[in-house]
């Protein structure tokens, strides 16, 4: 039976066009590009070559794009780098409950250094209040973080707006666009940021590979010191090769963006479309409209989604659930809580996401399984049973 892959929001698989790219650089060019020499002239300009396409891609300067290990160090450089340079003018940071927990996670370490973060709620569609930002303003503000688009429930943040209102008060604006960024149109310009992350292996590009936009003139303090690359924000020799596929990996996105999305919406619309037709007490979690082209995420009533996602593995299907399994005890989702869910329903939510690689007959082997595992663990459910008898 074919292997159906719908976990795209946690990792893509590498393009084969990448892999081609990024191959000489692995193995005959493998210079490092802080030598003089022409080898590693070489690796130097595929650098510079593949920094000029991602800048290109956002509407940003090449000398405004930082190369990072991934996501989550982009991230954390935002974050910890702007609260590092900016420790005396202010210690308070707004962020929201639903951001990634490469987000949340240095918003913790830096309260426990003294700072104070504001987590600001969403509404039942996981959006977060334009206003709720400006009134979360103090005159220690120095940082506000809030992602495009969430990696759980696919919702679209209104960043545009949030920019204006970070730009008339002076106050550095990040956004995790990691799921946006290759995808979705992202302009640093329309949307009105200071600071921004992308990731390559969300794109089919190769993992351990990203980046932050950090605009021309905002101060912010690096995270690893100890070489003058990437003009002294990032010190340690390039990743050369994942360097390369990222910048091929955005030619790809670039040229396929419009009609992927196109193509990709209305597979997910049908999917949703479906599943509401076939199982009964099922929600969707997130935006109807405002959300990623791939994404469809449901709480299904009376169910775990773990257990949902191991009956799916069972039959050849990769779908996530958001709940985290910690020493044992199975954590709900926080974004699926924090859109007021109770935990019943947190519990059992479900994400499928779909790619290039997606068909819409992957959809129909996923909407004939689901009906019959869902009846299936309803009718273990004393729960069930007893609210429905
Ligand atoms: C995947 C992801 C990250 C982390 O990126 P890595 O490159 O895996 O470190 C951060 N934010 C969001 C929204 C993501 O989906």
């Amino acid at each position: 039976m074919k292997r159906i892959y719908l976990d795209y929001a946690a990792t893509t698989p590498l393009h084969p066009e990448v892999f081609k790219a990024m191959k000489p650089y692995l193995l005959e060019n493998f210079g490092n590009p802080s030598t003089l020499y022409s080898y590693g002239q070489e690796a130097r300009q595929a650098v510079e070559n593949s920094r000029g396409k991602i800048a290109g891609l956002i509407h940003a300067k090449p000398e405004e794009i930082v190369f990072t290990s991934g996501g989550t160090e982009a991230n954390n450089l935002a974050i910890k780098g702007v609260a590092q340079a900016l420790g005396k003018e202010g210690n308070h940071i707004i962020t929201c409950a639903i951001e990634h927990h490469s987000v949340l996670g240095p918003c913790q370490a830096l309260e426990n250094r003294g700072f104070a973060v504001t987590y600001l709620p969403v509404n039942e569609y996981g959006q977060v209040n334009p206003e709720n930002v400006g009134n979360a303003i103090t005159q220690n503000t120095i940082l506000i973080s809030i992602m495009h688009a969430n990696n759980e429930i696919g919702t679209l943040q209104p960043v545009a707006e949030i920019g204006r209102l970070a730009r008339q008060k002076g106050i550095y604006f990040h956004t995790d666009a990691v799921q946006t960024f290759g995808h979705i149109p992202v302009d640093v310009e329309d949307l009105g940021v200071d600071l921004l992350s992308a990731s390559a292996h969300k794109i089919y590009g190769p993992k351990g590979v990203g980046a932050l936009y950090i605009r021309e003139g905002v101060k912010l303090e690096p995270l690893i010191d100890g070489g003058e690359q990437e003009d002294r924000r990032r010190a340690g020799t390039e990743n050369v090769p994942g360097i390369t596929g990222f910048g091929r990996a955005v030619e790809l996105a670039e040229a396929d963006m419009p009609g992927e999305a196109q193509r990709l919406t209305e597979l997910r619309n049908r999917f949703i479309k479906g599943l509401q037709a076939t199982i009964e007490d099922i929600h969707l979690n997130g935006h109807p409209s405002a959300r990623l082209p791939g994404n469809v995420n449901v709480s299904i009533n009376y169910v775990e989604g773990e257990a949902v996602c191991l009956n799916l593995d069972l039959e050849n299907i990769c779908a996530a659930t958001g709940s985290a399994c910690t020493t044992g005890s199975v954590e709900p989702s926080h974004v699926v809580l924090a859109l007021g869910k109770n935990r019943q329903l947190a519990h059992g939510s479900v994400r499928f996401t779909m790619g290039k690689w997606t068909t819409g007959a992957d959809i129909d082997r996923v909407k004939q399984a689901l009906p019959g595992i869902v009846a299936r663990l309803r009718s273990m459910s004393p729960l069930y049973r007893q609210d429905r008898h």
